[in-house]
């Protein structure tokens, strides 16, 4: 068991400290939060932290992440081994996500995106109206992010399968573990995988040719996901009429880079989700409780599987 006050680093180079710590420090008003790493430290808040925070910690009793997705982190061959990691599951950047992939299936489905095209060259053509059952959306990934938008898409009329390595009873959902048989009934595709070995460019031109024609592809993962080329392939060959690209390999995205400027992407500053502080406290102050009483912490990263 830890003493009553536990040494607490937050460590990010993205998520703001001003807003966190005032936070951090009126929910756990005993316990001591430093900026510094050091030996001492029991306990780190990180997302992209310094270089070298993790060679200046001694063996902290837990690393907890501020983001949902942990590969950078996974890959930093300085990560203390055998120090556990948990992932943050913030239900507000759940439901930003969910509402960031209604948006772009709905933009695809209602042919929102050709009618601002045709708005710039001032032309009225109406396109075919089809109704949300006639669709399938494929989600890659039914974890805590594909589940939530899984249930939103069914409740607006469509129909939902999902990819996971093991199956899923989620009512209603069509659970694969055979990718290809889920991409044969796939018009809108949409990847809430966790990057790793077995995930990486899953997003390519043999996922895009199994997919139903005049579907949209969506990728609000992680850049590493996709292979570009082969997407541009697919646009410029017709086969799919438009793509949502909010997460990119580099970031930011280069301002010389082809994607920006093809008319059948859609382009956003990885902002599908953010961590939302005021909902994700209660999940950080939970795990430090349970730290604190030497309890295993939620949401634990499997190492072997890489998320
Ligand atoms: P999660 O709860 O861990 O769920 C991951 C899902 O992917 C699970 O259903 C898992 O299958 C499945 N999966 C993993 N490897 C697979 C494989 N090889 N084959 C088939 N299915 C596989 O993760 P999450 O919280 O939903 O988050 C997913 C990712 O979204 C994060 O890792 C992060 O990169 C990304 N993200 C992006 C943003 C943004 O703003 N763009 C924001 C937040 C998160 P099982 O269920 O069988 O384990």
């Amino acid at each position: 068991m830890l003493p009553s006050s536990v040494k607490i680093l937050f460590a990010s180079q993205t998520e703001k400290a001003e807003v966190w710590l005032p936070l951090l420090r009126e929910a756990l008003p005993h316990d001591e939060f430093v900026a510094v790493p050091d030996k001492s430290v029991e306990i780190a808040l990180v997302a992209t932290p310094p270089t070298g925070t993790f060679q200046k910690l001694g063996r902290p009793r837990l690393v907890q992440s501020l983001w949902m997705g942990v590969e950078k982190l996974l890959a930093d061959p300085t990560y203390p081994r055998g120090v556990p990691l948990a992932r943050l599951v913030d239900p507000g950047m759940v439901a930003a996500m969910s509402e960031t992939v209604i948006a772009q299936v709905l933009d695809w489905h209602r042919h929102l995106y050709q009618y601002r095209l045709q708005q710039r060259a001032r032309q009225w053509h109406r396109k075919e109206q089809r109704m949300a059952s006639d669709r399938t959306v494929g989600l890659l990934g039914l974890g805590e992010l594909g589940s939530d938008a899984a249930r939103k898409l069914l409740a607006l009329g469509f129909n939902v399968a999902g990819w996971s390595r093991r199956p899923k009873d989620l009512p209603g959902v069509k659970s694969f573990t055979d990718l290809t048989a889920m991409l044969r009934i796939t018009d809108a595709l949409v990847c809430l995988l966790p990057l790793t070995r077995e995930t990486a460019g899953v997003l390519n031109a043999r996922t895009f040719a199994l997919m139903r024609r005049d579907g949209c592809v969506i990728n609000v993962a992680r850049g590493g996901h996709l292979v570009a080329r082969d997407l541009i392939g697919a646009l410029d060959n017709g086969w799919l009429a438009h793509a949502y690209l909010d997460v990119f390999d580099p970031e930011p995205l280069p301002e010389r880079d082809p994607l920006w400027n093809h008319p059948g992407i859609t382009i956003t500053p990885h902002s599908a989700a953010l961590t939302e502080p005021r909902t994700a406290l209660p999940k950080i102050v939970e795990n430090v409780e349970r730290v604190r009483r030497g309890e295993t912490p939620a949401n634990l990263v499997d190492f072997q599987a890489g998320y």
